[in-house]
């Protein structure tokens, strides 16, 4: 007997790298008119690399000890930002010490006890991990941006010295800004949420709610991301949207490589799946492709959910309608492709 179209699509779906877990998704794969494209995993490597880190002013750390006690907090997690923070402090040869009470908090970071201290390791805008005094976490931003920008708002090139997690030999720990010095023309944080001037994703680390320093995370773009970007577009006739957690400085460097307009940045996992479904309630069918924790809401809400694979999270992965297990981008537009084929000679 000939095999039935979907069926004969899911296998060569395989071939190509994607594992579709049934011929009703395989069938949705073809009737998406909209991609929505998550940044960190999917759009970029997902391998970060530190390549900023600052302790604050009066924390009593070194680079080296912000980076242990950060690592500490990090470890069970699996989140890239995670493993980065842990082989950079492995790189560095910096003992880890063990943590109790560990807690993630998809798309805002982790917290745990480390040395009777609670240490949180999270987004800025996210007031840490979620427990850390909000006060507390301003004055640790302001304090940062002062230091990046001088308090004549200049950016001093010798103070932003920051060196990558592949030698990681010339972390420097910088100097500290005079004491009590603010810069009274970025004191309203209200109008300015995004002071890093880094393309990278900053996050900052609290002990016992007090900000202690910051660490400045770098991830590549996947080679494919562009051509994977422009394909969806010919495919859907609509620009693909990108929904990500991350601040909107790196996620428009992202949007500008892959020729994305329409950029949604500081998303927690809730903005994401109302995303999707603010585009499916105006009529769209939305494929959505993630990778993390943090996306299962949205891979769940759309019509079609891929999962990238590789670095994929486990709960991603079962949530997904397809799962991309070679590591390759293009693969994305080639099985919406190969869905609507087979769904013609279905029908
Ligand atoms: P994305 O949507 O870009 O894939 P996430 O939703 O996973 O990213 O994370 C959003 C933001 O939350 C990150 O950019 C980071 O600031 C923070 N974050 C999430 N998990 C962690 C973690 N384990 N350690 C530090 N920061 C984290
Ligand atoms: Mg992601």
């Amino acid at each position: 007997a000939t095999m039935p179209p979907l069926l004969s699509a899911i296998a060569t779906a395989g071939r190509h790298g994607v594992l579709v877990k049934s011929a009703v998704a395989m069938e949705r794969l073809g009737e998406i008119d909209t991609a929505a494209l998550d940044k960190t995993g999917t759009l970029t490597e997902g391998t970060p690399e530190v390549t900023d880190v600052s302790p604050l002013p009066g924390s009593g750390l070194d680079a080296d000890a912000l980076l242990a006690l950060a690592a500490a907090a990090e470890h069970p997690s699996e989140h890239p930002l995670a493993r980065a923070v842990v082989g950079a402090a492995r790189a560095r040869g910096l003992r880890i010490a063990p943590a109790t009470g560990f807690a993630a908090t998809p798309g805002r970071g982790v917290s745990a006890v480390v040395g009777g201290c609670v240490v949180e390791v999270g987004r800025v805008e996210a007031g840490g991990a979620g427990a850390a005094d909000r006060m507390h976490l301003v004055d640790g931003v302001r304090d940062l941006d002062d230091r990046m920008h001088g308090a004549d708002g200049m950016q001093d090139a010798a103070d932003r010295r920051s060196v990558v997690a592949h030698g990681m030999q010339d972390v420097v720990d910088r100097p500290s800004p005079a004491d009590g010095r603010r810069n009274p023309a970025r004191s309203d944080l209200g109008s300015h949420p995004h002071p890093h001037p880094s393309a990278g994703t900053t996050v900052l680390v609290t002990r016992d709610s007090t900000p202690v320093g910051t660490l400045t995370l770098t991830d590549r773009l996947r080679p494919a991301a562009p051509a994977a970007t422009a394909a969806l577009a010919a495919l859907t006739g609509t620009t693909p949207v990108l929904l990500t957690g991350d601040n909107a400085h790196a996620a428009g460097r992202v949007a500008e490589a892959t020729g994305i307009t329409d950029v949604r940045a500081e998303l927690f996992p809730e903005d994401k799946v109302n995303a999707v479904r603010d585009l499916q309630l105006a009529g769209r069918k939305v494929l959505f492709v993630g990778d993390g924790v943090n996306d299962a809401p949205a891979l769940a809400a759309a019509h079609s959910g891929l999962a990238m694979g590789r670095a994929g999270s486990d709960l991603a992965l079962e949530t997904a309608d397809a799962v991309v297990v070679r590591d390759d981008l293009t693969a994305v537009p080639a099985v919406v492709r190969l869905s609507r084929t087979a769904r013609r000679l279905v029908l």
